[in-house]
């Protein structure tokens, strides 16, 4: 009898889960994927939107792509479970409770921006495609004024427990570049506010220097280990006392998870207790999570995917009585978008145990710290905004086959010429 998996999350985290674990073990398994909605996210490139994108773009419909990989897909939000029995209790759906051999959680986060006070209330957010054209709507409003001879202020914020500081940093340089082609980035001033020790301090003292190399070229404000308190109309509170003025505040709000599941082991914002290279969750041997869900530190869509691949590949390997071919080994790999260039990072990673600085470069993978800036990058980040939809459409993980051992090669002979 096939053994019944439940993949909970139509992210990058599920979607490469549930079709890696078809493509490991076709014939012995039975999978169900539930999502509370009904379309896949494409977030990384949703940083195009307030330049023009349209969101519709960045959307798959996760059903019809399910449905070619042989996979039941639900649409309903988990809202409970019972890991003694192996039951999943559904809102908003039918069925209204599915049981399971296997799970694996991939139920993302959401943002708490509540936990600035203030920070709701006047800052453009960036986490919804909603959101995203409301920026739209914002960045024009600033150009107008910039025209008409009014000096704008704009200040991106990245407050504490903010996991994936990244996309600010594109939206910056992008917003820069893009200020230059429409003829105002004289009239409008830009600063930058971080809590982090280091721009982009999850991705090592590189990514940094990059950052630092950048904000001078562009004439950007940048201040790194500032803490926002509290955000006032057109003026953020910083712990050690500073303020900084703005007419337009991005930010990139405080993480937890989108769901707490209670009896699981979690963290004090619902991300649950994972072992870090098999993806169990801590204490129930047949229940897994992987992506933004889980309680790596570092929250992003490829380190999702590779958390996705071990949790599945465990999953396989118990249902074959196979060993496991793979674990989660912690390398991030992102592509920055500037419009006028843009950056390449690949990051082995390793957790130190230290809140304020959960990770820091793997200094035992030596040469494998990679980063580049070029032009050239920018055809990178559209390749793989190609590559990872045509899998996912058509029922196939991102990580695996041959069409992925030949996106890899490409990206290594790119590292090699343009990156160091
Ligand atoms: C603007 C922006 C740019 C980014 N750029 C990059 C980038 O360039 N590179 C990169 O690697 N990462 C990037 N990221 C981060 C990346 O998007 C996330 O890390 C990634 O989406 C996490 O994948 P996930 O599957 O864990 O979660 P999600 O993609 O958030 O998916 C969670 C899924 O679970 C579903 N769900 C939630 N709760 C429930 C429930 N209770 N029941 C059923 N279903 C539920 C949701 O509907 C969704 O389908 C970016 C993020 C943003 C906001």
């Amino acid at each position: 009898m096939a053994t019944e998996v439940v993949v909970v999350g139509g992210g990058f985290a599920g979607l490469e889960a549930a079709f890696y674990l078809r493509w490991r073990a076709a014939g012995r398994v039975r999978i169900t994927l539930v999502s509370s909605e009904p379309q896949f996210y494409f977030k990384p490139n949703s940083i195009y939107i307030p330049f023009g994108l349209d969101p519709g773009r960045l959307l798959l419909p996760i059903g019809p792509a399910a449905e070619r990989a042989g996979i039941r897909f639900v649409t309903a939000r988990l809202e409970g479970m019972d890991p003694q029995e192996g039951r999943l209790f559904l809102a908003s759906g039918s069925p209204s409770h599915l049981a399971y051999d296997y799970l694996i959680i991939a139920t993302g986060a959401r943002m708490r921006p509540e936990e600035i006070p203030g920070l709701g209330d006047h800052a453009a957010q960036i986490w919804t495609a909603d959101q995203m054209l409301d920026l739209r709507g914002r960045l024009r409003k600033l150009v107008e004024l910039a025209r008409q001879g009014h000096r704008q202020q704009v200040l991106f914020l990245v407050p504490p427990n903010n996991r994936c500081s990244g996309p600010l940093y594109e939206l910056v340089f992008m917003l820069d570049s893009w200020l230059r082609r429409q003829g105002v980035r004289r009239q409008v001033d830009i600063s930058y506010a971080t809590y982090e020790k280091g721009y982009i301090q999850a991705f090592g003292p590189r990514l940094n220097e990059v950052v630092e190399l950048e904000f001078a070229r562009r004439g950007i404000h940048g201040v790194r280990n500032w803490i926002a308190q509290e955000v006032l109309p057109n003026v953020v509170r910083f712990a050690h006392g500073e303020t900084l003025p703005y007419d337009l505040l991005i930010s990139f709000p405080p993480y937890v998870a989108s769901t707490w599941l209670p009896p699981l082991p979690a963290d004090d914002r619902g991300f649950l207790r994972t072992e870090l290279s098999t993806r169990q969750v801590v204490g129930y041997p047949h229940i897994f999570a992987a992506g933004d869900a889980a309680d790596f530190p570092v929250k992003q869509a490829y380190l999702a995917m590779l958390q996705a691949d071990a949790a599945a590949e465990q999953v396989a390997a118990r249902i074959l009585g196979t060993e496991p071919q793979q674990v989660f080994e912690p390398t991030s790999m992102c592509i920055m978008e500037q419009f006028d260039t843009a950056t390449f990072a690949h990051v082995p990673l390793r957790l130190t145990g230290d809140p304020q600085r959960p990770v820091e470069v793997d200094e035992r993978a030596n040469g494998r710290y990679r980063v580049g800036v070029s032009p050239l990058w920018r055809m990178g980040k559209k390749l793989l905004g190609y590559y990872l939809p045509w899998r996912f459409r058509n029922g196939l993980p991102f990580h695996a086959g041959k069409p992925w051992a030949a996106m890899e090669a490409g990206l290594k002979v790119m590292s090699t010429l343009l990156a160091r």
